[in-house]
């Protein structure tokens, strides 16, 4: 009996690992490239057509005996992460980067310290930004100060800067909890009550105060508090440098440094800090790029019903 026992922990333990290792290898969904450039056994797959602004573009670096790899564009390098034998990238786009066809590069770094560089065009095209006017009668003119603004992001962005971490995220990837449209979206240009004009930096949908609000991939709370403008508020990083943000909430529930599952609750819908009435406001930031939460969400959504 005790042997039994013995040997059906074992077999569990064996199967966990399994799983783990193949979380890994199934980060990425498994979808074709749209072009592929090459230098001998060197090989760039790119995923994408042209990009638009502020949103975000695959790329994968294939050869031999690689060790690590980046790809450099608009002066700023997007690292790279290895998943079965590729090495993987996405390069974000700055929403306010300027609409032309920009020459990249990727660098190949191999085990024996060699390196070779592939250079490719990747177009940039508009984001199609929308204007909107938002009017809060009342609101605390403090939350509509360019320097209350900025100092919210220089936190934000303080935290959401680790790059060199591997993919958090498991085979789900990044998922909706709900399947509520998105009302509001990003990237729109707001002018609130016909004074103070800002970005919109990610997607709203309508919802009521008490609902939950879930963590759209795997990853560690960066932080769980109250900003001025996002209200009570948390940010997920997901790996990569990749990080999720949830803003206006009622009440959080999780705390900065919690390891935190795909659709785990995070807290509920609220209106606090900059917002006129209960709704969700998610965001994502890449590389230091607010980028659309969409991209994220459609990648594995794609891979799903392609089987
Ligand atoms: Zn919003």
């Amino acid at each position: 009996m005790r042997r039994d026992v013995f040997v059906r922990v074992w077999v569990g333990f064996v199967l966990i690992l399994l799983a783990v290792v193949s979380v890994q290898a199934d980060a990425i969904p498994n979808i074709d490239p749209v072009s592929t450039y090459d230098d001998e056994s060197a090989l760039v797959d790119v995923f994408f057509d042209a990009i638009k602004q502020g949103r975000i573009g695959l790329v994968r670096l294939i050869d031999g005996n690689l060790e690590d790899g980046s790809i450099v564009v608009f002066g700023a390098t997007y690292p790279t992460f290895e998943i079965d034998g590729g090495r993987y990238g996405f390069v974000s786009v700055p929403m306010d980067q300027a609409m032309r066809t920009y020459e990249a590069q990727a660098t190949f770094i191999y085990e024996d310290g060699s390196e070779k560089t592939l250079s490719f065009p990747l177009e940039v095209i508009s984001g199609g930004f929308i204007q909107q006017s938002v009017d809060i009668p009342g609101i605390d003119e403090e939350i509509l100060k360019p320097e209350v603004e900025a100092t919210e992001l220089a936190q934000i962005f303080g935290i959401a800067s680790d790059l060199a971490e591997p993919p958090l995220w498991d085979e789900n990837g990044f998922q909706l909890w709900t399947n509520r449209e998105f009302t509001s979206p990003f990237g729109a240009v707001r002018l609130f009550n016909s004074t103070y004009e800002t970005l919109h930096t990610g997607w709203d949908y309508p919802a009521s105060t008490g609902e939950s609000m879930q963590s759209i991939a795997t990853g560690r709370v960066m932080f769980a508090g109250h900003l001025p403008i996002r209200g009570n508020y948390v940010l997920v990083d997901h790996g990569a440098g990749i990080y999720s943000g949830y803003a206006h909430m009622s009440v959080v529930f999780v705390t900065q440094g919690q390891e935190i599952y795909a659709g785990q609750r995070l807290g509920r819908v609220g209106s606090t800090g900059r917002s006129s009435s209960a709704h969700a406001h998610i965001e994502m930031i890449a590389h230091g790029n607010w980028v659309d939460v969409a991209d994220f969400l459609l990648l594995y959504r794609q891979s799903q019903s392609a089987g």
